[in-house]
């Protein structure tokens, strides 16, 4: 949870440089990734409550085959980096320790050869580094599954938390939230359910009218219904707090 910054300044002060307090407000948490993913709501859930600016964020994703699992395909724009760490896999397209960067603009798909084999999975981390400060933009993309013609650019801004243009309102959140959104789940939410229509779906150079995007198999709706749920919760227990003074 060492920001650049604070890498930086360590590697300046040279080999005897030692690792400072940790910033208070993220305190050290560990997790075990497959602990975690075996109860997760969701495919690209942040491991650790910290995606503020400067913060590296892991997420985890866990996939599995099966018969009539369906995946869709859509491309992330990302200005943050991306790191995928594979902690197992089978029958994927992604090996077992196979470590990468993806490019600004990627596909994301299942990863597995076949989706509709029920001993394919893959258990990974994609990991962000958060902006020290400046603008964070992400935009999904649907493409014509046939001839590839651009159906839905979905642009989002994702200025993280400490960043001067900071705003929790771009991506479902609020000031006062106790957890914050996690901007790409959320703009992944919203770009699915812009993409239900079929008038979006239906391309205009070939005329192929495309499947929509199984949003149920990522959980990004649960997701963002439950940051809201729990946050409203939070703010229950508060005003139920005041009245008992
Ligand atoms: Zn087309």
């Amino acid at each position: 949870m060492t920001s650049t910054r604070e890498t930086q300044e360590l590697l300046e002060e040279g080999s005897g440089a030692r690792l400072g307090p940790p910033d208070p407000g993220r305190a050290p948490l560990k997790a075990s990734v497959f602990e975690r993913m075996a109860g997760a709501n969701c495919a690209l859930l942040p491991l650790f409550p910290y995606h503020d600016a400067g913060s590296i964020v892991p997420c985890g994703a866990i996939l599995r085959g099966a018969p009539d699992a369906e995946f869709g395909h859509f491309f992330h724009f990302n200005t943050a980096e991306e790191v995928v760490v594979v902690f197992g896999a089978h029958k994927a397209m992604l090996a077992t320790g196979q470590i990468y960067a993806t490019q600004p603009l990627h596909g994301v798909n299942s990863f597995l050869r076949d989706p509709a084999d029920p001993e394919a999975f893959a258990l990974i981390t994609i990991t962000q580094h958060q902006a020290e400060e400046g603008d964070q933009n992400e935009a999904v993309i649907f493409r014509c599954m046939k001839c590839h013609q651009e159906l839905l650019r979905f642009d989002y801004d994702a200025t993280p938390q400490g960043a001067a243009n900071h705003a929790p309102a771009a991506y479902g959140g609020s000031e006062d939230d106790h957890v914050a959104m996690f901007p790409t789940l959320w703009g992944g939410t919203e770009a699915a359910a812009a993409f239900d229509e079929e008038r979006v779906r239906t391309c205009g150079k070939c005329g192929h009218v495309n499947d929509r995007y199984p949003i149920e198999t990522w959980g990004w709706q649960r997701y963002v219904v439950q940051v809201r749920t729990a946050n409203d919760s939070r703010r229950a227990l508060d005003e139920a707090a005041k009245g008992e003074r």
